[in-house]
């Protein structure tokens, strides 16, 4: 679950790592008294408007603003929530903007050298270990350091067994090319992080600026946070702070009936019971050419309901051209599928993409017989190849 910058700023602070102060607002009336209260808090006169959307490059889209005074807090945030901001992130029609942060500003005005850092914490999946990424070519381009000079992105593993030590923080103050007291606080920062990093159950942190200031304050002045769906259930806080409207309206609905939806580019959509059939016959239809426009498990109990329910998922993406439905017949008997697709499609009156349906397993004949005597704008296919061709078939 991906979080808005505000949220994952909490988290990092209740976990005592220091932050850009921030109040969030929806209006802009909401976002002058933020600028006063932060005012009153920090003592800054001067506040960054920040779009709080789940995507990042949002300074490039226009997304993070300076003001100076309340009229231009008030300006900026009227320019900025309802507007559609389009980042390097995000699709071309950009995502709406329903919120904003206001933040202090913390590039204290006549400071000549703020440094910008990049740290991440995530998990190496080739290791099994939690890694800290870091660079002192922190800020908005740091995918560009990360292409044209990877060299400056260094990387530290952490042992499960132990945890981080404090000669590891040290090494990675260090080679940000810190001493004196923002070593100490630098140090003090990643301990912080790695903490609220595990115990928030994060798979993934991404604090692009870490800011140091002329006065040698470290501050995550960005939150990218992603916590573990997994481990969800034992943060009832954070699931509170789930925003769907960030989220693939299909695969909210899908979540919501129980069904196993991730949307893809493609245009065939996929049906399929278990997750690794889903895979392999997502790999299939790629390599007969296609691409598929979903992974869809519908689960061991392929009945008729649950068919349509997959129907009418596959069905709301514009781009699906051709459906497949790969079902393996083991508890769950071929022939009672068939049945479950023929009732669905009756029930659900046109579909006006072709459907592809291979079945195998128990009563896979029965089940075949069923399919093309049904009299519906559905082809049968037994093996796994003959399928993905009648796809591309269908859709040359
Ligand atoms: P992102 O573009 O989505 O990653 O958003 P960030 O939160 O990283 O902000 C983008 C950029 O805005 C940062 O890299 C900073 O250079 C700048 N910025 C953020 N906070 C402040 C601030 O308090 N003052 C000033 N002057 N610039 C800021
Ligand atoms: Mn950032």
């Amino acid at each position: 679950m991906n979080l808005h910058e505000y949220q994952g700023k909490e988290i990092l602070n209740s976990f005592g790592v220091e932050i850009q102060r921030g109040i969030v607002a929806t209006t802009p009336a909401e976002a002058v008294l933020a600028a006063k209260k932060l005012t009153e808090d920090t003592g800054t006169g001067w506040h960054v408007i920040k779009a709080q959307v789940h995507a990042g490059g949002r300074g490039k889209g226009g997304g993070v603003k300076l003001a100076k005074n309340l009229e231009q807090v008030e300006q900026i945030a009227d320019d900025i929530i309802g507007m559609m901001l389009i980042t390097p992130q995000t699709s071309a029609e950009g995502k709406k903007v329903n919120q904003i942060l206001v933040a202090e500003d913390v590039y204290y005005p006549g400071d000549s050298e703020p440094e910008e850092y990049y740290i991440s914490v995530l998990l190496n999946r080739g290791t099994g270990k939690n890694m800290i990424m870091y660079s002192t070519e922190g800020g908005m381009d740091i995918e560009t350091v990360a292409e044209e000079t990877p060299h400056l992105i260094f990387t530290e593993e952490i042992d499960p067994a132990v945890g981080l030590l404090g000669f590891q923080a040290r090494k990675i103050a260090f080679n940000l090319g810190l001493s004196g007291k923002a070593f100490k606080q630098m140090t003090k920062f990643v301990s912080a992080l790695y903490k609220a990093y595990l115990n928030s159950d994060s798979s993934m942190f991404e604090i692009n600026p870490v800011l140091k200031t002329s006065d040698d304050r470290i501050i995550a002045v960005d939150a990218k946070v992603s916590i573990d769906d997994n481990a969800l259930f034992r943060h009832p806080d954070y699931v509170a702070m789930r925003d769907l409207r960030e989220e693939n309206a299909i695969e909210v609905e899908a979540s919501e009936v129980g069904l196993n939806y991730v949307d893809l580019d493609g245009n065939v959509g996929c049906m399929v019971n278990g997750a690794g059939l889903a895979m392999a016959t997502m790999d299939l239809i790629k390599q007969a050419g296609g691409e598929p426009a979903n992974f869809l498990d519908v689960g061991g109990t392929a009945d008729a309901e649950r068919v349509e329910l997959a129907f009418k998922l596959i069905l709301r993406d514009p781009n699906v051209k051709a459906i497949l439905i790969n079902i393996f017949g083991g508890i769950v008997r071929c022939d009672r599928v068939a049945q479950g697709i023929v009732d669905a499609y009756k029930n659900m009156g046109t579909i006006k993409v072709p459907i592809i349906v291979r079945l195998q397993g128990t009563n896979a004949d029965i089940a075949k017989e069923l399919i093309d005597n049904s009299g519906l704008d559905v082809q049968s296919a037994v093996e796994f190849k003959e399928a993905a061709d009648k796809v591309q078939k269908v859709l040359a």
